[in-house]
């Protein structure tokens, strides 16, 4: 996604059972790679972290950051 992944929009990666298509790959983002998963972001269960997700990409909208 070189123009970048809007809010609400799923990776073009993302398969159908929620696997990334590229994990292996040298394609896959740096910043994905570079992910770690800690409890800030992913919740107690999968519920949970799609709530913080959707909160998180929120307030990443352009319109909400100062910089
Ligand atoms: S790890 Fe990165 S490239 Fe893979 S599905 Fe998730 S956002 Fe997309």
């Amino acid at each position: 996604m070189p123009a970048g992944k809007p809010p609400g929009v799923p990776c073009v990666h993302l398969t159908d059972s929620y696997a990334c298509a590229i994990f292996d790959d040298h394609r896959r983002p740096e910043v994905c790679a570079k992910f770690s998963p800690e409890a800030a972001f992913c919740g107690a269960d999968r519920q949970d972290a799609l709530i913080r997700i959707q909160q998180l990409e929120i307030i990443s909208r352009p319109e909400y950051r100062d910089d």
